[in-house]
């Protein structure tokens, strides 16, 4: 089973950021467990007295406000962060990056989080599809944090079969979505740190997160197509999910 773990970043309601992100990562059921592992062993290096008790929450870490971050420096935390994201950089190849960015001035009478969310369905989708024609005949499953706005995304959840009908993409997810507890899944901590690395090269051009794990966002003949950003009127955006469309139109009909 293929799981996509999926995080936000970026608040729908918070007028003074212009973008939502959710994204996540995608990982070959073993592989959870390699990462699980990988993140345990950073959390033995931050509280050795007590590792579980650390969840790594990347916008947490940034803020320096809350145990066990504060009294980092600055360069501690973000060196945190990028630690947290290398997981994924040094992971196998099967574990690939998926992340939508959501212009929200772009789309004013939509919830940016369900056109994330649809979006992200629907990538997942034509990848298992994309595996599935070269022999690779295994499900997919996505997996969310319990915090990730609840009510609307397990409103869709729930409908999900209808919905996820009328996108054209329940073919190859093995079940609804599931909504995990943070604290209890390294993967999604994980998701978290890939969503809050494409929020800030975004939001803020801060691009040193982002660049850790920009190779690993799924992609084929050059085309990215894990990595969606939505802004109207911006036709000539230099990001490399749009700059790898421009560059591809033609060969990839589909994106
Ligand atoms: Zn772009």
């Amino acid at each position: 089973m293929h799981l996509l773990y999926l995080d936000d970043s970026g608040a729908a309601g918070n007028t003074t950021e212009q973008y939502l992100v959710l994204g996540g990562v995608s990982v070959f059921e073993a592989q959870a467990h390699w990462i699980t592992q990988e993140l345990d062993r950073l959390a033995e290096n931050i509280n050795p007295g007590d590792p579980h008790s650390v969840e790594f929450h990347a916008s947490e870490t940034f803020a320096r406000r809350s145990q066990p971050w504060r009294g980092l420096s600055q360069d501690d935390a973000r060196g945190t962060i990028k630690s947290v994201l290398d997981v994924l950089a040094n992971a196998y190849d099967s574990a690939r990056a998926f992340a939508c960015v959501v212009h929200k001035a772009s789309f004013p009478n939509r919830d940016p989080m369900e056109i994330a969310f649809e979006d992200l369905c629907s990538r997942f989708d034509r990848y298992l599809r994309r595996l599935r024609a070269n022999g690779d005949t295994q499900r997919g499953l996505l997996i969310l944090d319990k915090s990730t706005y609840e009510t609307t995304l397990q409103q869709m959840s729930v409908e999900f079969r209808t919905l996820g009908t009328s996108w054209g993409v329940i073919r190859n997810l093995a079940d609804t979505p599931l909504f995990v507890d943070s604290r209890a899944s390294r993967v999604i901590q994980l998701a978290d740190h890939v969503a809050h690395a494409v929020f800030r090269r975004y939001q803020s051009g801060d691009t040193q997160y982002f660049d850790r794990i920009a190779r690993k966002f799924d992609s084929e003949d050059g085309i990215i197509h894990g990595l969606a950003h939505k802004e109207l009127g911006n036709p000539h955006c230099m990001c490399i999910a749009c700059l790898s469309r421009r560059t591809g139109e033609g060969r990839q009909p589909e994106d």
